[in-house]
Protein backbone atom coordinates (compact mmCIF):
# COMPACT_ATOMS: atom_id res chain seq x y z
CA UNK A 1 0.00 0.00 0.00
CA UNK A 2 1.38 3.60 -0.75
CA UNK A 3 2.53 5.49 1.94
CA UNK A 4 1.78 9.54 2.37
CA UNK A 5 3.01 11.76 5.12
CA UNK A 6 0.96 13.87 6.44
CA UNK A 7 2.19 17.55 8.63
CA UNK A 8 0.21 20.24 10.66
CA UNK A 9 0.73 23.22 13.05
CA UNK A 10 -2.26 22.51 15.06
CA UNK A 11 -0.01 22.57 18.16
CA UNK A 12 3.81 22.05 17.15
CA UNK A 13 4.85 21.09 13.62
CA UNK A 14 3.83 17.48 13.17
CA UNK A 15 4.51 15.14 10.93
CA UNK A 16 4.16 11.65 10.33
CA UNK A 17 4.23 8.44 7.99
CA UNK A 18 1.12 7.00 7.13
CA UNK A 19 0.01 3.90 5.66
CA UNK A 20 -3.47 2.77 5.23
CA UNK A 21 -5.19 4.64 8.62
CA UNK A 22 -2.13 4.36 10.42
CA UNK A 23 0.88 5.91 11.62
CA UNK A 24 4.13 3.81 10.68
CA UNK A 25 7.01 4.98 14.02
CA UNK A 26 6.57 7.93 15.54
CA UNK A 27 4.99 11.30 15.12
CA UNK A 28 7.72 13.57 14.29
CA UNK A 29 7.65 16.96 16.51
CA UNK A 30 9.41 19.72 15.68
CA UNK A 31 11.98 21.02 18.43
CA UNK A 32 12.24 24.59 17.97
CA UNK A 33 16.41 25.21 18.83
CA UNK A 34 17.19 28.52 20.30
CA UNK A 35 18.42 29.95 16.75
CA UNK A 36 15.25 29.08 15.27
CA UNK A 37 12.87 31.93 14.40
CA UNK A 38 9.17 31.39 15.63
CA UNK A 39 6.64 29.98 12.89
CA UNK A 40 4.29 33.12 13.86
CA UNK A 41 7.09 35.69 12.65
CA UNK A 42 8.19 33.58 9.46
CA UNK A 43 7.19 34.61 5.66
CA UNK A 44 5.09 31.99 3.69
CA UNK A 45 8.29 31.08 1.92
CA UNK A 46 10.47 30.13 5.68
CA UNK A 47 7.28 28.01 6.47
CA UNK A 48 7.13 26.59 3.27
CA UNK A 49 10.82 25.32 3.76
CA UNK A 50 10.51 24.09 7.46
CA UNK A 51 7.65 22.04 6.44
CA UNK A 52 9.79 20.07 3.20
CA UNK A 53 12.61 20.33 6.05
CA UNK A 54 10.36 18.15 8.04
CA UNK A 55 9.13 16.03 5.07
CA UNK A 56 12.17 15.04 3.83
CA UNK A 57 13.01 13.91 7.43
CA UNK A 58 9.97 11.92 7.84
CA UNK A 59 10.07 10.47 4.33
CA UNK A 60 14.13 9.40 5.03
CA UNK A 61 14.65 8.99 0.99
CA UNK A 62 11.55 6.67 0.62
CA UNK A 63 8.95 7.48 -2.45
CA UNK A 64 5.88 8.54 -1.12
CA UNK A 65 2.53 9.14 -3.43
CA UNK A 66 0.87 12.19 -1.63
CA UNK A 67 1.59 14.97 1.04
CA UNK A 68 -1.37 16.67 2.86
CA UNK A 69 -0.43 19.82 5.00
CA UNK A 70 -3.12 21.45 7.63
CA UNK A 71 -3.20 24.86 8.38
CA UNK A 72 -5.31 27.54 10.17
CA UNK A 73 -7.33 29.50 7.91
CA UNK A 74 -9.28 29.65 4.94
CA UNK A 75 -8.03 27.84 2.22
CA UNK A 76 -9.12 27.33 -1.52
CA UNK A 77 -7.21 25.35 -3.72
CA UNK A 78 -3.95 25.98 -1.59
CA UNK A 79 -3.97 29.51 -1.45
CA UNK A 80 -4.88 31.34 1.86
CA UNK A 81 -7.28 33.58 1.88
CA UNK A 82 -7.30 34.94 5.00
CA UNK A 83 -5.44 33.06 8.58
CA UNK A 84 -6.20 35.49 11.54
CA UNK A 85 -3.40 32.52 13.71
CA UNK A 86 -0.94 32.92 11.20
CA UNK A 87 -1.66 36.26 9.53
CA UNK A 88 1.59 36.24 7.26
CA UNK A 89 0.21 33.35 5.20
CA UNK A 90 -2.83 35.56 4.07
CA UNK A 91 -2.76 35.68 -0.02
CA UNK A 92 0.15 33.12 -0.07
CA UNK A 93 0.05 29.64 -2.37
CA UNK A 94 0.96 27.52 0.14
CA UNK A 95 0.50 24.08 -2.02
CA UNK A 96 2.69 25.83 -4.57
CA UNK A 97 5.60 27.04 -1.88
CA UNK A 98 5.50 23.44 -0.20
CA UNK A 99 5.55 21.63 -3.81
CA UNK A 100 8.73 24.33 -4.53
CA UNK A 101 10.71 23.72 -1.92
CA UNK A 102 10.19 19.74 -1.93
CA UNK A 103 11.45 19.79 -5.61
CA UNK A 104 14.36 21.36 -4.33
CA UNK A 105 15.19 17.89 -2.46
CA UNK A 106 14.16 15.66 -4.71
CA UNK A 107 10.76 15.30 -3.63
CA UNK A 108 7.99 15.34 -6.61
CA UNK A 109 5.00 13.51 -4.91
CA UNK A 110 1.90 15.81 -5.29
CA UNK A 111 1.19 18.39 -2.29
CA UNK A 112 -1.96 19.09 -1.45
CA UNK A 113 -3.10 22.24 1.17
CA UNK A 114 -6.40 21.53 3.47
CA UNK A 115 -7.72 23.12 6.79
CA UNK A 116 -6.02 21.96 9.90
CA UNK A 117 -9.34 21.65 11.75
CA UNK A 118 -11.02 20.02 8.43
CA UNK A 119 -7.70 17.59 8.76
CA UNK A 120 -8.50 16.64 12.36
CA UNK A 121 -11.55 15.26 11.82
CA UNK A 122 -10.79 13.51 8.77
CA UNK A 123 -8.25 11.44 10.92
CA UNK A 124 -10.61 11.51 13.58
CA UNK A 125 -13.52 9.74 10.89
CA UNK A 126 -10.68 7.62 9.67
CA UNK A 127 -8.96 6.13 13.46
CA UNK A 128 -12.94 5.68 14.80
CA UNK A 129 -14.75 4.17 11.86
CA UNK A 130 -16.71 6.94 11.14
CA UNK A 131 -15.51 7.76 7.63
CA UNK A 132 -19.06 6.90 6.40
CA UNK A 133 -20.98 9.67 8.16
CA UNK A 134 -20.97 13.01 8.79
CA UNK A 135 -19.21 13.83 11.89
CA UNK A 136 -17.60 17.48 13.49
CA UNK A 137 -14.84 18.14 15.39
CA UNK A 138 -14.01 20.97 18.03
CA UNK A 139 -10.26 21.71 18.24
CA UNK A 140 -9.79 24.18 21.18
CA UNK A 141 -6.39 25.48 20.69
CA UNK A 142 -4.51 28.51 19.94
CA UNK A 143 -7.32 29.54 17.79
CA UNK A 144 -10.71 27.30 18.07
CA UNK A 145 -11.26 25.46 15.05
CA UNK A 146 -14.33 23.61 13.49
CA UNK A 147 -13.53 20.78 11.52
CA UNK A 148 -15.96 18.72 9.40
CA UNK A 149 -15.68 15.26 7.55
CA UNK A 150 -16.50 14.46 4.91
CA UNK A 151 -15.40 17.79 3.11
CA UNK A 152 -18.40 19.96 1.78
CA UNK A 153 -18.54 22.53 0.03
CA UNK A 154 -18.82 26.09 2.52
CA UNK A 155 -16.49 28.10 4.66
CA UNK A 156 -17.29 26.79 7.84
CA UNK A 157 -15.18 28.77 10.05
CA UNK A 158 -17.51 27.76 13.14
CA UNK A 159 -14.91 29.07 15.91
CA UNK A 160 -15.81 32.49 14.90
CA UNK A 161 -19.55 31.79 15.20
CA UNK A 162 -21.19 34.68 17.03
CA UNK A 163 -21.90 33.49 20.63
CA UNK A 164 -22.90 37.03 22.58
CA UNK A 165 -24.28 40.06 22.35
CA UNK A 166 -22.08 41.71 24.66
CA UNK A 167 -19.96 44.26 22.62
CA UNK A 168 -17.59 44.41 24.89
CA UNK A 169 -16.44 40.84 23.83
CA UNK A 170 -13.75 41.61 21.53
CA UNK A 171 -11.01 39.87 22.11
CA UNK A 172 -10.98 37.22 18.43
CA UNK A 173 -8.02 36.87 16.90
CA UNK A 174 -10.16 37.97 13.59
CA UNK A 175 -11.34 41.24 15.32
CA UNK A 176 -14.88 40.23 15.22
CA UNK A 177 -17.06 41.17 18.05
CA UNK A 178 -18.84 38.29 20.39
CA UNK A 179 -17.24 35.51 18.65
CA UNK A 180 -16.45 32.00 20.24
CA UNK A 181 -12.56 32.04 19.62
CA UNK A 182 -12.89 35.33 21.65
CA UNK A 183 -14.36 33.22 24.60
CA UNK A 184 -12.18 30.08 24.42
CA UNK A 185 -9.60 31.08 22.26
CA UNK A 186 -6.00 30.38 24.35
CA UNK A 187 -4.47 33.87 23.30
CA UNK A 188 -8.17 35.39 23.61
CA UNK A 189 -8.21 33.80 27.11
CA UNK A 190 -4.91 35.56 28.08
CA UNK A 191 -5.78 39.22 26.98
CA UNK A 192 -9.16 38.78 28.87
CA UNK A 193 -7.24 37.78 32.33
CA UNK A 194 -3.68 39.53 31.82
CA UNK A 195 -2.68 38.87 35.23
CA UNK A 196 -2.98 34.95 35.16
CA UNK A 197 -2.57 32.20 32.43
CA UNK A 198 -5.41 30.20 30.56
CA UNK A 199 -4.42 26.97 33.21
CA UNK A 200 -4.58 29.14 36.58
CA UNK A 201 -7.70 30.46 35.54
CA UNK A 202 -8.96 27.22 35.48
CA UNK A 203 -6.97 26.23 38.54
CA UNK A 204 -8.39 28.93 40.72
CA UNK A 205 -12.14 28.37 39.42
CA UNK A 206 -11.92 25.05 40.93
CA UNK A 207 -10.85 26.57 44.37
CA UNK A 208 -13.49 28.81 44.25
CA UNK A 209 -12.55 32.29 42.73
CA UNK A 210 -15.39 34.34 41.58
CA UNK A 211 -14.54 35.77 39.00
CA UNK A 212 -12.65 32.51 37.07
CA UNK A 213 -15.89 30.70 38.33
CA UNK A 214 -18.01 32.93 35.65
CA UNK A 215 -15.83 32.63 33.46
CA UNK A 216 -15.82 28.82 33.01
CA UNK A 217 -19.35 28.64 32.98
CA UNK A 218 -19.26 31.18 29.62
CA UNK A 219 -16.73 29.17 28.42
CA UNK A 220 -18.76 26.16 28.40
CA UNK A 221 -22.16 28.44 27.23
CA UNK A 222 -19.77 29.10 24.54
CA UNK A 223 -19.18 26.04 23.01
CA UNK A 224 -22.95 24.90 23.88
CA UNK A 225 -24.29 27.81 22.20
CA UNK A 226 -21.74 27.30 18.88
CA UNK A 227 -22.79 23.70 19.06
CA UNK A 228 -26.57 24.22 19.64
CA UNK A 229 -26.25 26.76 16.64
CA UNK A 230 -24.55 23.72 14.23
CA UNK A 231 -27.16 21.40 15.17
CA UNK A 232 -30.12 23.46 14.58
CA UNK A 233 -28.26 23.81 10.88
CA UNK A 234 -26.53 20.70 10.07
CA UNK A 235 -28.48 18.66 12.92
CA UNK A 236 -27.34 16.63 15.35
CA UNK A 237 -24.61 13.42 15.39
CA UNK A 238 -20.98 13.47 16.66
CA UNK A 239 -19.41 16.05 17.98
CA UNK A 240 -15.22 15.34 18.64
CA UNK A 241 -13.86 17.57 21.00
CA UNK A 242 -10.16 17.95 21.02
CA UNK A 243 -7.06 20.49 21.22
CA UNK A 244 -4.87 21.40 24.41
CA UNK A 245 -7.74 23.22 25.72
CA UNK A 246 -10.01 20.01 25.76
CA UNK A 247 -8.77 19.19 29.01
CA UNK A 248 -10.31 21.90 30.70
CA UNK A 249 -13.85 20.77 29.42
CA UNK A 250 -16.27 19.69 32.62
CA UNK A 251 -18.64 17.60 29.93
CA UNK A 252 -21.66 17.35 32.47
CA UNK A 253 -21.97 20.86 32.45
CA UNK A 254 -21.52 21.33 28.32
CA UNK A 255 -24.73 18.72 28.28
CA UNK A 256 -26.44 20.89 30.56
CA UNK A 257 -26.31 24.09 28.96
CA UNK A 258 -26.36 22.41 25.64
CA UNK A 259 -29.79 20.51 26.48
CA UNK A 260 -31.01 24.23 27.53
CA UNK A 261 -30.25 25.51 24.20
CA UNK A 262 -31.69 22.54 22.19
CA UNK A 263 -35.50 21.32 22.49
CA UNK A 264 -36.78 20.09 19.26
CA UNK A 265 -36.67 16.33 20.18
CA UNK A 266 -35.20 15.23 16.75
CA UNK A 267 -32.44 17.32 17.19
CA UNK A 268 -31.02 16.09 20.67
CA UNK A 269 -29.45 12.77 19.30
CA UNK A 270 -25.88 14.50 19.81
CA UNK A 271 -22.84 12.91 21.03
CA UNK A 272 -19.71 14.56 22.49
CA UNK A 273 -16.12 12.56 22.35
CA UNK A 274 -13.08 14.11 23.76
CA UNK A 275 -10.12 13.22 21.81
CA UNK A 276 -7.12 14.42 23.53
CA UNK A 277 -4.25 13.83 21.47
CA UNK A 278 -5.32 16.28 17.93
CA UNK A 279 -1.58 16.22 16.85
CA UNK A 280 -2.03 12.83 15.67
CA UNK A 281 -5.31 12.88 14.94
CA UNK A 282 -4.45 15.08 12.36
CA UNK A 283 -1.35 14.02 10.92
CA UNK A 284 -3.12 10.83 9.74
CA UNK A 285 -5.87 13.25 8.29
CA UNK A 286 -4.00 15.52 6.63
CA UNK A 287 -2.36 12.20 4.99
CA UNK A 288 -5.67 10.35 4.21
CA UNK A 289 -7.04 13.04 2.83
CA UNK A 290 -4.01 13.70 0.48
CA UNK A 291 -4.05 10.05 -0.40
CA UNK A 292 -7.74 9.87 -1.28
CA UNK A 293 -6.92 13.50 -3.80
CA UNK A 294 -3.90 11.93 -5.24
CA UNK A 295 -6.23 8.83 -6.08
CA UNK A 296 -8.87 10.63 -7.78
ZN1 LIG B 1 -13.30 35.68 15.09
Amino acid sequence: MARTIGITTAEDIATGLVEGHELIGELRLYQQGPEDAPLLSLPPEGIAQRFADEIRAVAAGQAVAAIGVGLPGIINCGFIEESPNLRQLKGAHMQDLVAAALRNCGITAPVYVYNDADVLAAGLAATHGNLDRFIRVWALGHGIGFGVYPHSEGVWEGGHMVVSLDPRERYCGCGGVGHLEGIMGQRAMRLRFLDMEPDEVFENARKRDQRCVEFVKLWHRALAAATANSIHLAGPGKFFISGFNARHLDLNLLHQYLHEMVKMSPLQSYVFEVVPDSDVNAVIGAAVSAAQNAAR
